[in-house]
């Protein structure tokens, strides 16, 4: 082991450098096994070694129906250049022998004297001394190894993967390449096996050069001498093209991954998780950064819809894109730099939130002048006076504000924008985009609710936002609510001194609106959730003193497809001292003048429409902050094509092309538990406003990414076609179409469906 170690530690990233000087080229390799034993596989495996170094491979197996156990050939060759030779191998360099019961006539056909042997046999080198004293030969108990480790079943086991850890040793290969290989062909699970066959294979050098002398022994077989080729094997016939028969051709094509297809801000998840993988912070936040103005928030705050769709979800768990894209943004020093416009346009914007922010963002970096119009002392929205800061903390807010306002915007803070002034920016204005928010919170018409004592959650919340001093709380506080505001406002109550906090809501737990997450969060710090009651009456003189709690039962489903509440006579009483009403906001849009009307999300003057769009939560009620960012952009790219006489770029994403779970090969990948979130002890921030999560502790969490639809350039195509048609070529792979047979091999072994087969009628090639 202690070798072995060794030789890991010191490995750098293995190339063609790691290939022992006597090896030339074309390398071929000759393996002879019996059905079941896997030395098909074990031939690609040696190709996806070569490949991992840099080399040209082509493999196959010479076999038809054989029953298990039949004896079976498979070839693997190796060259620097592309590889034209379609042939079976008959003067092969290397031999591997997966069963030594097969040693017999024909076996060393073609095998020169220098060539290097390997054979799978529980004898030591002595045995076969004599026989094999013009190679360099290596012998390995490869069958006992594997069936120690469990490889296979008890009757039928599997020698492949271990044989292939004795031919790397043989050849003097770095044990990091095969640890390459394996992981990527999800075979981590035999790197073991391959490792102690690494370090147990007996070597014997050819007599000439050895400076050991074989000790002798009777051979258990007899081998002929070596026989000349077969005329067949000494004129290799010309080669052959495919002809007409052949219809489909493979093809490599981007399909759409099903995050990217998710995210409602227009995302490139995949692109920018790859990016991060590859090339680190600053290349994915270069490509996050073009649709995302917020990554620092939606990378705390977005109930990320994406994971919800993520492939891996259908195998160990979804990749945690969330917290990827707050590591990108927490940890990237590059900043997007505004365009110049060819044709710069003058944009007012109304309402700073997320929606506003996003519009704004994306007009100033194409070089034109905004100005935002906000009512509120500082931007931001709900963002700063609704989400509380242990959610999003002041200076993860405030670092995605300042990239936005380096692009030049220009800001009019305490500015509330009325039915006048619309009509004084549309004039002033070449467009306008309207993010207000939603309007008025919804009361509940109870009696008893003007007691002292009943406010408004997003009050509560926005005076708290303003300093911990400001709320100080005690006695027996009760939510009402089931969204964001609801466990906002309950969380937030606990950490101001409530002795207790209870929510109720009228739906059960399963139908709230709110994130899941912060559901549980809110329970685990000691909220308790009172689902099916509605509140009917507050009790108390000049003070709320209590709530009279209708019970509720579930009808049929609404038109949302959640249940209908049924309200109840049965009723109780829940005595307290405050109660924060969190039941949801307006969605009006009343900055228009009486005249003006919406349609579609733009403002029309009678059958005129005008430059004016409205976005986020105003124009949708969607109730994200990913949804009005994503709108945002959307009303940005709307005004710009109005003002340019275009229309929008079509949406580039089609479902029809979207990667399902289906098509992607799970066995090439191995098993891994998603990179978890690190969160503050419970304890600690029961009573405290700082930040509770703590988000990921490195990047590893994007080497679990499939990268589905897009290719990685793997090698996998590679190594499985069975022609060696595919080589390397300088943007990506290139397909020889004159001999390809569209077997369609490389596109159905292709790991995360980059590729695809085509009609050539269609052209599509
Ligand atoms: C307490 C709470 C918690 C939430 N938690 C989450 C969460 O965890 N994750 C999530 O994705 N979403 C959450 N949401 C929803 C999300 O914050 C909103 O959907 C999002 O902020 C909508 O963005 P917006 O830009 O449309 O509106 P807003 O954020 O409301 O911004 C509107 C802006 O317009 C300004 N404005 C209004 N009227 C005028 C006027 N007349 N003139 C000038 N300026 C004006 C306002 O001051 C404000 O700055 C939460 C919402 C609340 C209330
Ligand atoms: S914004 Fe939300 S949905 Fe989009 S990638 Fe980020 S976490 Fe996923
Ligand atoms: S595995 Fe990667 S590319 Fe595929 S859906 Fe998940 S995040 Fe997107
Ligand atoms: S098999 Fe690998 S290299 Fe080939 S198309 Fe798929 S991802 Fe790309």
């Amino acid at each position: 082991m202690g070798q072995i170690m060794s030789i890991l530690a010191t490995a750098s990233e293995p190339d063609a450098a790691d290939l022992p000087d006597d090896i030339s080229f074309p390398l071929e390799i000759r393996l002879h096994g019996r059905g079941g034993q896997g030395g098909v596989t074990c031939a690609k495996l040696i190709a996806a070694i070569y490949a991992q170094l840099g080399l040209n491979v082509q493999t196959f197996g010479d076999y038809g129906a054989e029953r298990s156990g039949a004896p079976v050939r498979a070839f693997t060759r190796v060259n620097r250049v592309p590889i034209k030779n379609r042939n079976k191998v008959y003067h092969p360099d290397h031999l591997l022998v997966l069963d030594a019961a097969l040693l017999g006539p024909q076996l060393l056909d073609g095998v020169a004297a220098g060539a290097v042997i390997l054979i799978n046999s529980p004898e030591g080198t002595t045995q076969y001394a004599t026989t094999f004293a013009d190679y360099r030969f290596g012998i390995i108990d490869a069958t006992g190894i594997a069936r120690e480790q469990g490889i296979g079943t008890s009757t039928v086991v599997i020698i492949n993967t271990t044989l292939v850890g004795a031919y790397a040793r043989l050849l003097d290969l770095p044990f990091a390449v095969l640890e390459k290989v394996y992981t990527r062909m999800g075979l981590s699970d035999d790197l073991a096996a391959a490792e102690e066959a690494y370090q147990k294979v007996q070597i014997r050098q050819p007599v000439n050069g050895m400076t050991e002398v074989p000790v002798g022994g009777e051979l258990a077989i007899s081998l002929p001498t070596v026989k000349p080729q077969t005329e067949h094997a000494e004129d290799i016939p010309t080669q052959l093209k495919t002809g007409n028969w052949s219809t489909q051709l493979p093809g490599y094509e981007d399909y759409v991954a099903p995050c990217n297809s998710a995210c409602p801000a227009g995302n490139d998840v995949v692109g920018f998780i790859q990016a991060l993988k590859k090339s680190g912070n600053d290349a994915a936040a270069e490509i996050l950064l073009r649709t995302q103005a917020l990554p620092s928030v939606c990378g705390r705050v977005c109930p990320a819809p994406c994971m919800s769709e993520c492939n891996r979800r259908q195998m160990d768990g979804a990749i945690n894109i969330r917290s990827l894209e707050r590591w990108i943004s927490d940890h990237a020093a590059f900043h997007p730099q505004a365009q110049e416009a060819d044709q710069p346009y003058a944009l007012a914007v109304v309402g700073g939130g997320p929606a506003g922010l996003s519009a704004a963002y994306q007009l100033a970096l194409r070089g034109h002048q905004v100005t935002i119009f906000e009512k509120e002392e500082k931007l931001g929205g709900v963002l700063r006076y609704g989400i509380p800061v242990y959610r999003l903390p002041e200076d993860a807010l405030q670092r995605d504000l300042e990239r936005i306002l380096s692009l030049g915007i220009e800001l009019q803070n305490n500015h509330p924008v009325d039915t006048l002034e619309m009509e004084r920016l549309n004039e002033k204005f070449d467009a306008v985009i309207v993010s207000k928010g939603f309007s008025d919170a919804y009361t509940l018409a109870a009696a008893g609710e003007s007691l002292s004592g009943i406010e408004q959650g997003l009050s509560f919340l926005a005076r708290s936002r303003e300093g911990e001093a400001k709320v100080k709380l005690s006695g027996d506080l009760v939510v009402i609510g089931g969204g964001n505001t609801a466990i906002d406002c309950a969380r937030t109550a606990l950490r101001s001194g409530a002795s207790s906090v209870k929510l109720v809501y009228r739906r059960s737990r399963a139908e709230m609106p709110a994130i899941a997450e912060e559901i549980e969060d809110a329970i685990r710090e000691g909220v308790q959730l009172l689902p099916l009651r509605q509140p009917v009456a507050f009790r108390g003189v000049g003070q709320v003193a209590g709530i009279v709690l209708a019970e509720v039962e579930l009808g049929k489903a609404d038109a949302d497809g959640r249940r209908r509440p049924l309200v109840t006579e049965r009723t109780t009483e829940l005595a307290c001292s405050r109660v924060l009403l969190a039941l949801g906001q307006e969605n009006e849009l009343d900055l228009l003048p009486e005249t003006w009307q919406v349609r579609d999300a733009q403002a029309w003057s009678g059958d005129e429409p005008l430059n004016i769009w409205f976005a986020g939560d105003c124009a949708t009620a969607d109730g994200t902050v990913t949804h009005a960012i994503g709108n945002g952009r959307r009303a940005a790219m709307a005004a710009l094509a109005s003002l340019n006489g275009t229309k929008p770029a079509a949406a580039q994403l089609q479902q029809a092309a979207l990667v399902a779970p289906a098509q992607i090969r799970f066995s090439h990948f191995p098993i891994l538990a998603p990179h978890q979130d690190r969160h503050k002890p419970l304890e600690e921030v029961r009573k405290s406003f700082e930040e509770v999560n703590l988000g990921l502790s490195g990047t590893a969490e994007a080497e679990r990414c499939f990268s589905c639809g897009r290719c990685t350039q793997c090698d996998t195509c590679l190594v499985y076609c069975p022609d060696g048609v595919i080589s390397r070529c300088d943007d990506g792979y290139r397909i020889d179409e004159e001999y390809c047979k569209g077997c369609g091999i490389c596109v159905a072994e292709c790991p995360r469906r980059a590729m695809d087969l085509n009609d050539k009628a269609s052209g599509k090639e």
